[in-house]
């Protein structure tokens, strides 16, 4: 007779739905042994998630457990930690690991393939959506090259954060269901410099409809495989855009290839443009972590603009070339579309219509920015004659002085701008003094030049004529109050990697509303205090995790 516990794992298994459409219809690499090695001819390779001693449940996503049809009883049990972290499979799960490649910082980097991630499976919910489940962190798998195949807790909460948070701030994003510790240390040099420590582990299972990224087209086409590319476009057009209305393969013509890479191109813009409005910084923009469907996806060394500067990058592995900078990644976008044209050309033949994409992500780009700018700055719409100018005067401001990019912008939605003399003998700094990072720059200088932008900006909303209250709600509605702060992140890390997860929890309670004021709150939205300045997780972070 069934124990109670397999009874209701049963019943879990009979929730979650697996239909492994990836490993169904891709070829495998008939090596099913899990040694680090070159895999050609494959999209991926089977594996078995290492078992781990001691799992403990850090914290989970109550919004995508429901997303998989999971109760919350089952989420509470030990079951579900011994089955994220990899100890347990479902009936239904075939884990395996993909092949990709990319290029790195600029340089193709040959094979990569997920190295530490372990793919479940994917399961169709309840209104029929395909969710593909991926452990990170759960061993080595033939693509580790060097590396252990194991992730610490301080990257796993922040990838757990702050894809939650993404999603809640409305960007297209690779979802969180759990992070569980594994109860084993992960040895890490984290600053690169040999002295490298303990650190607990820990495994987060990621969710999303599909993982496929660019890099997965472009080892093939490097290897020359174009019969394993077509197989692995084909089956993205069919399974990741349904709605391009293409079925089966034998529909598949050259203009398919090309709407499709047309519409990677807009969302990749589109996503990119949601980046620059809250003020992301993705930090590894290789081609190997941009997502075939426009998600956010691999959470490293990310960070949030604090004080307003375009040149910044959380990254320390890039801080000599700045790359992947701020007000960057609009073109390393660009260009790594670009690389991924390269790959599809094969099947297209020609470069015109891919040409024309690339130009259109550029239009898309140009457009979508012009109207986030305009809803972050309440205007009806963007007018370029007077908005152009005004853009670019305020993000000069902003370099002015140290200025809080959050905190700025739910301020500027407070102003009243009726009147136009008070507007220019006000002293607005005042009003905005808790985005101020270093009171002692505001000069005589910066007063006049922002009173001088607040009055065009007055003038300007003036034209629009919104009654204060639908132009602060307009605002308010993209411009978050509650971001995943660089340092907020790592206090929860401090906490946890102390045993208490409450920190972990309350941030992604306070996520789940970023644009709503909760004024029980008000700490998270501060600025970055002095402490945090250089202190490693807060404002630098190193690929190492
Ligand atoms: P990332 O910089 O996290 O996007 O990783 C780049 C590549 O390195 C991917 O192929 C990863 O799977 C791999 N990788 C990163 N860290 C590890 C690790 N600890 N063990 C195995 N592979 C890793
Ligand atoms: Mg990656």
């Amino acid at each position: 007779m069934a124990s109670f516990n397999e009874t209701k794992l049963l019943t879990v298994a009979e929730a979650l739905q697996f239909d492994n459409r990836f490993t169904r219809e891709l070829p495998a690499d008939p090596n099913l042994e899990n040694h680090r090695r070159q895999v050609t001819g494959a999209c991926y390779s089977k594996v078995q998630p290492k078992q781990f001693e001691a799992p403990r449940l850090v914290a989970y996503s109550p919004e995508v457990a429901t997303l998989l049809d999971l109760s919350g009883r089952f989420c509470a049990s030990k079951e579900f930690v011994q089955t994220f972290v990899g100890n347990r499979l479902l009936p239904g799960m075939d884990p395996y690991a993909t092949c990709y490649g990319g290029h790195q910082f600029g340089n193709w980097a040959g094979q990569l393939g997920d190295g530490r991630a372990i793919n479940l499976g994917e399961v169709i919910n309840q209104s029929g959506e395909r969710w593909a489940l991926q452990l990170k962190g759960a061993g080595a798998t033939p693509y580790a090259r060097m590396a252990d195949g194991l992730a610490v807790l301080r990257s796993s909460i922040r990838e757990f954060l702050c894809s939650e948070a993404m999603h809640h701030l409305g960007i297209p994003t690779t979802r969180a269901l759990s992070v569980v510790t594994t109860g084993e240390p992960v040895e890490r040099d984290m600053f690169y410099d040999g002295n490298p420590k303990d650190e607990p582990g820990a495994v987060v299972c990621r969710v999303a409809p599909s993982f496929t990224r660019f890099g997965h087209f472009q080892i093939f086409t490097s290897r020359g495989e174009i019969d394993v590319l077509r197989q692995l476009a084909n089956y993205t057009i069919c399974t990741d855009y349904p709605h391009l209305g293409v079925h089966s393969a034998t529909e598949i013509t050259e203009d398919t290839y090309t709407t499709w890479f047309d519409e990677v191109c807009r969302r990749t813009a589109r996503m990119v443009v949601h980046w620059q409005r809250v003020g992301f910084v993705h930090g590894v923009m290789n081609t190997d972590n941009m997502s075939i469907l426009g998600l956010t996806i691999d959470y490293g060394p990310y960070g949030w603009l604090e004080d307003y500067d375009p040149n910044w990058t959380p990254n320390t592995t890039d801080a000599h070339g700045r790359r992947y900078r701020f007000a960057h990644q609009p073109q390393i976008a660009l260009w790594n579309l670009v690389q991924f044209a390269r790959a599809i050309y094969p099947l297209v033949g020609k470069a015109e219509p891919l040409e024309s994409s690339l130009d259109s992500y550029q239009k898309c780009f140009e457009q979508s920015w012009q109207s986030m700018m305009a809803q972050k700055l309440g205007f009806v719409e963007y007018e370029p004659t007077t908005d152009d100018a005004l853009c670019k005067e305020l993000d000069a401001v902003l370099q002015m002085v140290e200025t809080d990019m959050t905190i700025f912008y739910r301020k500027l939605a407070t102003m009243e701008f009726n009147d136009r003399q008070t507007v220019l003998d006000k002293k607005w700094s005042a009003h905005l003094v808790e985005a101020y990072y270093s009171p002692e720059q505001l000069t005589d200088d910066y007063e006049t030049r922002l009173n001088k932008w607040l009055d065009d900006y007055g003038k300007r909303l003036q034209k629009d004529d919104l009654p204060t209250e639908r132009r602060r709600e307009r605002m308010n509605a993209v411009n978050p109050k509650y971001v995943l702060r660089n340092y907020l992140a790592q206090l929860a890390i401090d906490k946890a990697e102390q045993g208490d997860h409450t920190m972990v929890s309350e941030l992604l309670d306070l996520l789940r509303r970023p644009y709503d004021e909760q004024p029980e709150k008000e700490e998270f939205a501060q600025k970055r205090p002095d402490w945090a300045r250089h202190r490693a997780g807060c404002s630098m972070l190193s690929c190492s995790s």
